[in-house]
């Protein structure tokens, strides 16, 4: 979507550094970050929300990735948060997984 944020950083219109990339995701630092180690889980694809995925095998996917990332970067503690609707906190209407890991500062 044009106006969605993560599909400009998708896009590389940000330069935002992808820590890892694959297929189906990328993967960049929370530019806010809540813990010592907080990192974004985001698909390709725009799906405004978990509410809206239609595609069964996408969130494994991600899911697997989270797991490959975290892997690479020698964390084997985290905290894995998806954020879905304004009242629970989602901001960017654009479905991704929080990977959240040393000292957490959440809700
Ligand atoms: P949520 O509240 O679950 O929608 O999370 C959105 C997250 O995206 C927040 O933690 C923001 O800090 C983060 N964020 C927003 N814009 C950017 C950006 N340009 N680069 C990296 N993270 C961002």
């Amino acid at each position: 979507m044009s106006d969605c944020i993560f599909c400009k950083i998708i896009n590389g219109e940000f330069n935002t550094e992808f820590v890892y990339e694959n297929e189906y995701a990328v993967v960049f630092k929370d530019i806010n970050p809540k813990a010592d180690t907080h990192l974004l889980v985001v698909p390709k694809k725009h799906v405004e929300s978990l509410n809206e995925l239609d595609d069964e095998t996408l969130l494994g996917k991600l899911m697997m990735t989270v797991k490959k990332v975290t892997k690479d970067l020698g964390i084997k503690s985290y905290k894995t948060v998806i954020n879905t609707g304004k009242e629970a906190g989602q901001e960017v209407f654009h479905l991704h997984i929080h990977v959240l890991s040393g000292k957490i500062n959440i809700n």
